[in-house]
């Protein structure tokens, strides 16, 4: 598809710039056509001036009259054919330079226009092929169970509430991708403005150290914080959100018992927050991925208990970034992650 647009690009770039050339060969041909002329007729009246004043030496014993070559009008009419076609052939040559250049560069170019486009259009087509491919799976789930129980004439109402339930928790998993989807379109859509005001960085990161706070004793995990009270310009609901995102990984990705710890302190004019766990760490290799949509490292893969889409930390890079802030991780696999999101201070 994007072959056949280029190809149709550089062909309007090569029909502009050969109409351009036309109009020029044509000025340059005329020009030069009227001033030969307007040239030869300066020549033929000197000529005829000089024909009335010729000293009689320069006529011979014939009666001929002796002029110079230029003044020849026989040789005028030759110089100006010749002259013509010389450039007539070098227009040709040129236009046809032009062709060349312009179709090789016009190729080029619009490979160039094309591509943040074609880069584009691929980001959408795989980001909707892994969302849909999320969402089968829960939907083939809840299929597969409710076609199986209709078939079972002898269903008790027990093994239905156990389908009913089976069916309720793939419904959530549906509904939490759907948010994480809607998330990611509200943090990415550049058409979406996102208010930015002065809050206080401190008091959000405590609103979310406790809406996780469950989820953590839930795993015996303990939360210890140092944060200090600093003003950044930011939406409070969207830091609140990648505030969970990070506690959240690190509960899930830490042992039970485990140990996370949270740390927000001012280093200049940056307000830098730490979320530090000692959980399964991630590998190096895999470090440059886990900010891409629907990334999941094997090592949360394989452990069924852990779950996720890959979303959560591309809409925290998402968050980052309209904050004009930046977002790093440092890692040892096995050992723990440090997830550092450095903000502007106010
Ligand atoms: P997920 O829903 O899978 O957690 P994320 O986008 O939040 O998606 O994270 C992407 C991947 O990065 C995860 O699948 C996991 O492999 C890795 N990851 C993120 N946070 C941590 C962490 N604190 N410890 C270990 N691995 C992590």
């Amino acid at each position: 598809m994007f072959t056949k647009a280029r190809v149709k690009l550089t062909a309007y770039y090569l029909a502009i710039t050969m109409t351009i050339c036309l109009i020029f060969s044509y000025v340059i041909y005329h020009g030069f056509v009227t001033e030969f002329r307007r040239g030869l007729r300066i020549q033929e009246r000197i000529h005829s001036q000089i024909i009335t004043q010729v000293p009689s030496d320069d006529i011979d014993p014939f009666g001929i009259v002796n002029l110079p070559p230029s003044l020849n009008p026989g040789l005028e009419d030759q110089i100006f054919s010749q002259t013509q076609h010389r450039v007539v052939i070098d227009l040709i040559i040129i236009n046809l330079s032009v062709v060349l250049l312009s179709g090789v560069g016009g190729f080029f170019l619009a490979g160039k226009t094309l591509k943040p486009i074609e880069d584009v259009l691929n980001d959408h087509r795989r980001f909707t092929a892994d969302a849909s491919h999320e969402l089968r799976t829960p939907l083939t789930a809840i299929k597969t169970e409710v076609e199986v129980a209709l078939r079972d004439k002898e269903l008790t109402l027990m093994e239905a509430k156990k389908l009913l339930k089976s069916n309720l928790e793939e419904v959530n998993k549906m509904q939490s991708l759907s948010n994480y989807l809607l998330d990611l379109n509200r943090y990415q859509n550049n058409q979406i403005k996102i208010k930015l005001n002065e809050v206080n960085w401190k008091v959000i990161v405590d609103k979310a150290v406790e809406k996780v706070t469950p989820m953590a004793k839930n795993r015996g995990i303990t939360l210890t914080t140092r944060l200090t009270d600093l003003a950044v310009k930011g939406n409070e609901m969207a830091l609140t959100q990648l505030v969970i995102i990070l506690l959240d990984n690190a509960i899930k990705y830490s042992p039970l018992k485990g140990k996370i710890a949270l740390n927000l302190r001012k280093q200049g004019r940056k307000a830098i927050l730490e979320v530090e766990d000692h959980g399964i760490g991630i590998k190096s290799t895999e470090i440059p991925y886990i900010f891409n949509r629907f990334y999941r490292a094997d090592s949360s893969r394989s452990k069924e208990q852990v779950d996720g889409y890959g979303l959560g930390l591309s809409i925290a890079k998402s968050i980052v970034e309209l904050h004009n802030g930046t977002i790093s991780v440092e890692s040892h696999f096995g050992q723990g992650s440090k997830f550092q999101v450095s903000l502007s201070l106010l």
